[in-house]
């Protein structure tokens, strides 16, 4: 059983965004970048399951700029077995995304496709469902536990209440939620070992699918600054102020 992993490459969850003086979108402009977190627990669940001797093979998945090569790397490092890179200069939206996935899902036939629930950059929490959309296949968002066997995916998932426990035919879609795993640390010998892993690279035409925007970003805003506080001298007049002025007692 194959397992295909989307990997994208996004701003370090460790880094402070900064807005563009022109308000049209972030600073990228020597930002470090990393692989989305999410990302990273969905290669890690793929690779417990190869472990696991439920799948035989890992590819890792990217959709991006040349750079994107590196978070592939890292994907192998972690223990896919080989990479394609759709490269773009384009900037993608999840729909562009989901549809180059499909390409390749046409192409590699996974029995089960994983991505992150949402990328850290854009929010979108779109890109999984779509897919699941476009390929017509079952899918589970927000996976907290995966279990892989006779054909199906027993999939736990995080919801609103507590836990939903779902039977998914395979193939099929997962997507991940921060407690799946915790993702191995990566070792120097298998970042030299990822080195040798095939990386193969496609271009969206290629493919036939057109990756072109359809949605315009109009404005970004960093949020409003904090105010300064004030000092109270004693508790009665902390309580005056949060009943009259902030109203929140
Ligand atoms: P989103 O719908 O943008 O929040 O992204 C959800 C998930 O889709 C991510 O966690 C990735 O697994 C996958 N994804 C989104 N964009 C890309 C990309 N450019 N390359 C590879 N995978 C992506």
């Amino acid at each position: 059983m194959k397992i295909l992993v989307a990997v994208k490459r996004v701003i370090d969850y460790n880094v402070k965004p900064r807005v563009k003086s022109d308000g049209s979108g972030i600073d990228l402009a020597g930002v470090k970048m990393s692989m989305n977190p999410f990302d990273e627990i969905a290669v890690e669940e793929a690779v417990r399951l190869k472990e696991k001797g439920a799948a035989t093979e890992v590819i890792a998945l990217s959709c991006g700029v040349t750079q994107c090569q590196e978070t592939l790397r890292t994907a192998m490092a972690i223990g896919a077995d080989r990479a394609i890179l759709v490269e773009t200069a384009v900037e993608l939206q999840p729909l562009a995304v989901a549809k180059l996935l499909k390409a390749i899902v046409d192409k590699e036939q996974p029995a089960l496709v994983i991505l992150g629930k949402q990328a850290i950059d854009d929010d979108c929490n779109q890109t999984g469902q779509m897919l699941a959309a476009l390929l017509d296949r079952p899918q589970a968002t927000f996976a907290s536990k995966v279990e892989v066997a006779d054909g199906k995916a027993r999939v736990t998932r995080e919801v609103d209440g507590g836990l939903e426990t779902l039977s998914l035919t395979l193939p099929a879609i997962i997507t991940t939620d921060l407690r799946l795993n915790e993702p191995r640390y990566v070792t120097l010998p298998n970042i030299m070992k990822a080195k040798k892993k095939p990386l193969e690279m496609v271009k969206p035409e290629a493919l036939a699918v057109d990756v072109a925007p359809r949605i315009t970003t109009l404005k970004v805003t960093e949020p409003p600054g904090r105010k300064a506080g004030i000092k109270v001298p004693d508790v009665a007049a902390l309580v005056d102020k949060l009943k009259n002025e902030a109203k929140v007692i």
